[in-house]
């Protein structure tokens, strides 16, 4: 048997491929230890003699114990898994109840505009100008759906949004001399991502029940309130897929009180174009793009979750921000005044932007009103078609983006029962 260099034997013992046939959630693709294993090697690599030790101590004593594969093996192993990943060829995003999962392929091309993937986060603003504009389109839109007077673009995820929107609360509350509110109201139906942001900023959270119905008890929240409240952290649509139809009075009862009102809107794209969340008093949103405006996540790429702020947390928004300086757009990279900090590194998911615009633009003002007016109706079409099947525990109101069922009327009724939307 031959042996090389490290007196290893060279090739490799198990040499049958496990086939890739297997479901992409249990894939057949065997371990590199399992391909391979530590005894045998499957390359011979030149004795390297090392003139001056430069680790100072820190060299490996024992060997690696890496598998000894051949680099064809090594290299089919690695193309047999990324055969695995999903795309949008191969299938839908299943990935997330409120997720819109259409991603079409002009977001993904666009993306890949070299002006777009290939610059870099410290080259000079004056040679990324058209990137700037793309942010600053972007805003736009975000501030027109939602009717708000600022967006800060730069949070990586829905959860890191809600995390800045809240930061920014507490940020305005210390600078009026309000710090001692220490409550932040959470109705029972909302993401768990809402008491976990504000138990992370120190904020003692209070939940607000729900009616069986689903939705929130405006009176339970206005027994709630108290000078200690900070804020609520509502989602709406809510969880159960179902419209706050008290969001207005919800909204003056926090504002009277006070308070702040956080909207989590990762559910924006049942009312994207519809209802814009700053009318009924919205103080700070965050908007999953990677749920709203496409762009594949999960398995399929990274998130953004920008937030939009209204008049007065605008001040409190974090660097950098696009601006029109005297010589094309410039990117405020330095707080100034009340301005937080930054809270992502450089300018945050660059090619979200793009697929986000992208989705905008293809869509038009009127399109994405009209895709989430087709969320809707979907969902209410499954929740119509599923009803003989399950229980629908919150049948009262027609659904938003997406229909709750429970199995609890299992074995299923005979007939398709009736739903009557209540309105
Ligand atoms: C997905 C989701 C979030 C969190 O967003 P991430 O991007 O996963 O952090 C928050 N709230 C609701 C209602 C969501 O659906």
């Amino acid at each position: 048997m031959s042996m090389n260099n490290q007196g290893r034997p060279t090739g490799v013992g198990t040499s049958g491929f496990a086939s890739t046939s297997g479901s992409a959630l249990l894939p057949n693709e065997p371990l590199l230890f399992e391909i391979g294993d530590t005894e045998h090697s499957g390359v011979d690599l030149p004795d390297v003699t090392i003139s001056t030790d430069r680790l100072g101590g820190f060299e490996r004593k024992s060997p690696l114990d890496l598998a000894g594969l051949t680099e064809p093996e090594a290299m089919r192993h690695y193309v047999r898994l990324s055969r695995l990943n999903h795309s949008i060829d191969s299938g839908m995003y299943p990935l997330g109840s409120c997720t819109m999962k259409h991603n079409p392929r002009l977001n993904e091309k666009m993306a890949r505009l070299p002006g777009f993937s290939d610059i870099h986060p410290l080259q000079p603003v004056s040679t990324v100008q058209g990137a700037l504009e793309l942010m600053n389109q972007l805003s736009h839109w975000l501030m027109t759906l939602t009717n708000t007077a600022a967006v800060a673009l730069t949070p990586k995820a829905g959860a890191h949004g809600e995390l800045l929107g809240m930061m920014a609360i507490k940020a305005a509350q210390d600078a009026a001399g309000q710090s001692h509110r220490k409550i932040v109201l959470v109705p029972e139906s909302a993401h768990g991502t809402n008491p976990a942001t504000a138990a992370f900023l120190g904020y003692s959270v209070k939940a607000i029940p729900a009616h069986d119905d689903g939705t929130v008890d405006v009176q339970a929240v206005k027994d709630a309130l108290s000078p200690e409240v900070a804020a609520i952290m509502l989602t709406n649509p809510n969880t159960c897929g179902l419209f706050e139809p008290q969001v207005i009075e919800i909204a003056r009862a926090i504002h009277d009180a006070g308070a702040f009102f956080y909207c989590d809107g990762a559910n924006f794209n049942a009312i994207m174009g519809v209802v814009r969340p700053g009318d009924p008093g919205i103080d700070a949103m965050h908007i999953n793009l990677h749920k709203t405006f496409s762009t594949p996540h999960g398995g399929g790429g990274p998130g953004a979750g920008p937030v939009v702020l209204s008049e007065a947390l605008a001040p409190f928004a974090p660097v950098p921000f696009v601006r029109k300086g005297s010589s094309g757009l410039e990117l405020v990279e330095h707080a100034e005044g009340d301005a937080l900090g930054r809270i992502t590194a450089f300018r945050g998911q660059m090619g979200m932007y793009v697929r986000a615009l992208t989705y905008m633009l293809s869509h038009g003002g009127d399109g994405l009103a009209r895709a989430a007016q087709d969320a809707v109706l979907n969902a209410n079409y499954i929740k119509a078609r599923l009803a003989h099947a399950f229980s629908v525990p919150f049948g009262d109101y027609p659904t938003m983006h997406e229909a709750l069922f429970d199995d609890s009327f299992w074995p299923a009724p005979a007939s398709p029962r009736s739903i009557s939307p209540r309105r």
